[in-house]
């Protein structure tokens, strides 16, 4: 196929490029199929015998996971900038460890009136609520899953070592049902709807030095 068949974007008029089953505009994500792209585009499927047993929920669900948290760490990173008057770049790839004791250092200077320490307080819960599911996502990534059945599966991954007290608990074994999964989600929706919301909060409180 030569060049004078690449179409142009309904939306944005830029030439767009070829990818499997179509065409995708990279200005601005407009998609058109190609007439004769089949209703299945192409899916990777892990080989047999590297984990077994892998029902197609669980790595739709530890996608999930990934993208919400991702932009959960994203949202932290703007919060940070929010309370300290930076912008987001000083802040961003920082990591949420690094980004909330950045976060707790500022909230002492917010704590001059009662709407402010309403604030303060309430950061403080967020932050220890979001460490909490940020390590089962850390879980859940970094797990291996070798035993599933449709409705449950079976987990491990080496502890970190700032984690571990003796040689014996190295290693984090948990069993996870899809209903927990998705509950990691849903508390992962709600910590984005939060940390917006304390975003916008500081935002509009007087600034800080
Ligand atoms: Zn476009």
């Amino acid at each position: 196929m030569g060049d004078l068949d690449v179409p142009n974007c309904s939306a944005c008029l830029n030439p767009m490029q070829p990818v499997v089953g179509g065409w995708w505009c990279a200005s601005c994500g407009e998609a058109l199929r190609a007439p004769e792209s089949p209703d299945s585009l192409p899916d990777f499927q892990i080989p047999e015998g590297i984990f077994g047993y892998v029902p197609p929920r669980l790595p739709t669900l530890i996608g999930k996971v990934v993208m919400l948290a991702a932009l959960l760490e994203t949202k932290i990173e703007g919060l940070t900038s929010s309370v300290d008057n930076a912008t987001q770049d000083v802040h961003g790839g920082r990591g949420f460890a690094v980004n909330s004791t950045a976060i707790k250092k500022r909230l002492s200077s917010y704590e001059a009136n009662p709407a402010e320490q309403a604030f303060s307080a309430e950061v403080r819960v967020l932050l220890a609520e979001i460490e909490d599911v940020l390590e089962d996502r850390n879980f859940i990534v970094h797990g291996v899953w070798p035993k599933s059945s449709d409705f449950a599966w079976w987990g491990w991954k080496p502890r970190r070592k700032s984690k571990t007290s003796s040689r014996l608990d190295w290693i984090e074994g948990r069993t996870l049902t899809p209903e927990e999964f998705i509950e990691t989600c849903e508390t992962l929706v709600s910590l984005l709807d939060r940390t917006q919301r304390a975003i916008e909060m500081a935002g509009s409180m007087s600034r800080r030095p």
